[in-house]
Parts: C-alpha cells; structure tokens; sequence
C-alpha cells in the first residue's frame, strides 16, 4: 500500500521537471518544452480528477479505479477512510441492534425520545403497555400519546429523581410507574413498569395492619380497665401487686404499639398534603415542649426550644405533630440523667429547619441508614425500657415524604445524636 508522504510528491515532480528543464536549456527551448510539459501535466491530473468524480458522482461500486502517482496516494487515502468509515458504522449498528435487542429482553416498556418529545424509538412492550404504534408513532410527540396532565408536568420539570405512578392509558386498572431518565445528547428514556401487584399488596398490608391495630385497640382498652381494677385490690408489697404492675406495664406498651401502627398506616395511606390547612407550629412546638419536661423531669434533663415566633406551616397538623414530637420524645428517652435537649424551629435559605439535637449516647454509623426502617432498634433491650417499638423515626420518614423532604441524621457515638430536616418554601406561609 503506497503511504502518502509530501517528499515523495516533491521527488516526482523534481524528476519530471528537471530532466525536461535540463532538455529545454540543452535545445534552447525551454519555455516551450516547459508550457507543452504542464499542459501535458494538466492533462493528466484532470484525467483522474476525472476518474474520481466519475467514481463518487455516478458510480455504484464500492471499488476505487486506479491511480497513477500522486493520485495513487489520493485513491488509497480515500479507499483507507471508506474502510474506517464502514467499518465504524458496523460497529455502530451492531451497538443499536445490541441496544435494541436489549431493550426487547427487558421486562418493561421503553421509549427513546427527543427532549422537545418526538419519539425516536420504543419498544414491544410499550406498544403494548402504552398503545403505542410503531413505526407510525414514530416522530410524533409523546405527550400527544401520553396525555396525562401530570406526566406532561414531570416531563416539564426536569427534575426526574422521583419515578411517577399513573393509571395506564390503556387499562385504567392498572398502574404504571413512569421512570425518565436523560440518554445520550438531547435526548431521554422513558421505563414503563407494571407495579400493579405491588401496590395492591402495599394497599392490602397497610389495610390489614390498621385493621388488625383497630380491631387490637378495644380488648386492650377492657384489660387495662380490669387490670386497673385489680391493682387496686391488691395488697401492697403482695406478689399480685407485683404481677399487676408487670401487667400494666405491658399492656401500657401494647397500647402504644398499636397507637403507632395506626398513625403509621394513616400516614402511609394519606394523599398529598391539603395546602388549604395552616398549621401553627411554634403553639404546636410548646406543647411538644411540655409534654418533653415533663417527661424529662425525672432525668433532669435540660431541655432548650428554640422557636422562630411565626414560622407556620400549610399542610396536616397530625403529621408534622408526629414527625416532630417522635425526634424529641427520642431525645427524651435516649438521653442519660442530666443531658442536654436543644430544639430549633427557625427559616433558612431554602425553607423552615428543625433540628433536635441531644448530648446523648449517640449511635453507631453501621446502624443510622436502617434507623428508619419498621421495627429496627439499635438496642432492643434499652429499647424495650424506654417502651420503644421500633416505629418511631419510620413514621417521621413517612410523615416528610408528604412534605418532599428527608430525614437528616448525624450521629456520634458517646457525643450525642442531630436529627434535622427542611420543610421547602412552597409549604410556607
Ligand atoms: P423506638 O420506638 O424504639 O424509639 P424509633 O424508630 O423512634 O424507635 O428509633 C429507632 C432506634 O433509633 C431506637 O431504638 C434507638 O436505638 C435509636 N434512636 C432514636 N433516636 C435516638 C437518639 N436521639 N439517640 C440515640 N438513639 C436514638
């Protein structure tokens, strides 16, 4: 294979014109020989010129013609790009149909599209999950298939961290979890998945624990009573007493299990947030405040609020009542004799903060990304003497997800503990 290289095109223009050079001083007819020799010269190249534009204009074949010389060198040059070229469009055809192939093996609908929303490619399964045609759809714009207001609004929003469920325009028994995501340049992907099952049997469970903690709530209600009745026929010191108090204790527990399990399940199966209920925080914090010294009096704990006078809220009293009042009770219990308690309740940048802060035992790093999760204790035992069962911090995580926030947690061992979180400013009043 020739490889193009300017001193050899330099040499063989030397080589042509300086023996017809040499000829023409020798004769003394070198202006002569000269303009015949470049008209000659001109006339070769626009031969191959000629060539190669007959080849790239008219020709269907994939072969080069033949060059002579320094085309030679412009035939392979071009011969050597079309094999890179072709060579790089397999390759990328064989990307898409890996893609494609993909996609067709996985369990859920798939659209690429535009971000301005023509649909680029989808496929089975979203023809068949979302009644897409294809190829007629083809180039048409998704919202224009997919009409849902609130999809049209997600797309909207580029903000796509939180998948979206919505009834499937198809069935409209089933639900559907939309996930967009950004692909490539300009461009996004839209997973469809059919979570039907999954939230019936989320629904089903969260309907039979707050019938199960309902139907729970009366017997316990009729013991307490009995047991009540019957520490007070017993004897002082007597081994009944004893029993009595065991009695009551445990029921006291039972009881506030299933409290927790009620608000558990209300909060899990509330709608979004009524933005027409204001809620007024700092009165609701000095209730919390009096219900934390009285419960922190027997510790002597110093217990600190710190509330901005005014800092109200839109939304559901219960629910922030129980995210707030479950981080101080837990300060409350988790804090040793004599500890500090500071609360704060004030505006920042981005919203309204409230943080709980404790000088406590603090918790171990392994255990802080499951202190949310049901019934997950760090310590069963001490658990278990502060009457804790395990719901208190998931019931705060469901009551902010209503709010669109997070659970903050900081936490070292034999330091103490921070609990925090933001209410966004769109909840402000
Ligand atoms: P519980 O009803 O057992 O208190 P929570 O869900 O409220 O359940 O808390 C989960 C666990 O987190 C608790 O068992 C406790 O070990 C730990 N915890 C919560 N708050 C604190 C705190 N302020 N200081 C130390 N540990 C805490």
């Amino acid at each position: 294979m020739k490889i193009y290289s300017w001193k050899a095109l330099m040499r063989g223009l030397i080589l042509i014109y300086l023996p017809i050079t040499l000829i023409g001083v020798l004769f003394n007819c070198l202006s002569e020989l000269l303009l015949i020799s470049f008209f000659l010269h001109i006339v070769w190249h626009y031969y191959y010129l000629k060539l190669l534009n007959n080849w790239l204009w008219n020709s269907k074949s994939t072969v080069l013609p033949h060059g002579k010389s320094d085309w030679e060198h412009a035939f392979v040059g071009i011969h050597n790009m079309q094999q890179r070229h072709r060579k790089r469009r397999n390759n990328l055809a064989s990307v898409i149909s890996r893609f494609r192939e993909g996609s067709e093996a996985l369990p859920d609908a798939v659209v690429v599209f535009h971000k301005s929303g023509e649909i680029i490619w989808c496929n089975r399964l979203a023809q068949f999950q979302l009644g897409f045609k294809w190829p007629g759809d083809s180039g048409d714009n998704i919202t224009n298939l997919i009409r849902n207001p609130l999809f049209v609004e997600h797309l909207q929003s580029e903000d796509y961290d939180k998948p979206l469920d919505l009834a499937s325009p198809v069935n409209h028994d089933k639900i559907l979890e939309f996930r967009v995501m950004p692909y490539a340049k300009h461009q996004r992907i839209l997973i469809v998945r059919d979570v039907t099952t999954y939230r019936q049997i989320a629904e089903q469970r969260r309907h039979f624990v707050a019938n199960v903690s309902h139907e729970l709530r009366t017997p316990l209600t009729v013991l307490q009573g009995y047991i009540e009745i019957l520490g007070m026929q017993s004897e002082e010191g007597s081994r009944q007493e004893k029993a009595v108090a065991v009695l009551e204790q445990q029921t006291t527990r039972m009881c506030s299990l299933v409290e927790q399990l009620m608000t558990l399940s209300k909060i899990e199966g509330a709608p979004s947030i009524d933005l027409d209920d204001k809620v007024n925080v700092p009165a609701l914090l000095s209730q919390i405040e009096n219900e934390a010294q009285a419960l922190g009096r027997k510790k002597k704990l110093q217990i600190k609020f710190a509330v901005e006078d005014n800092l109200q809220l839109l939304g559901d009293e219960m629910q922030l009542r129980s995210a707030m009042a479950n981080l101080v009770y837990n300060a409350v219990n988790y804090t040793p004799k004599g500890g500090a308690i500071k609360v704060i309740w004030r505006s920042c940048s981005t919203g309204a903060y409230f943080c709980v802060m404790d000088n406590g035992d603090g918790i171990a790093p392994e255990h802080i990304l499951h202190l949310t999760e049901r019934f997950y204790r760090v310590d069963e035992s001490r658990s278990r003497d502060t009457g804790g069962s395990g719901l208190g911090l998931s019931i705060v995580k469901h009551a902010l997800s209503h709010y669109d926030t997070e659970l903050n947690i900081e936490s070292n061992l034999g330091e103490g503990s921070q609990f925090s979180f933001i209410i966004p400013n769109s909840y402000l009043i």
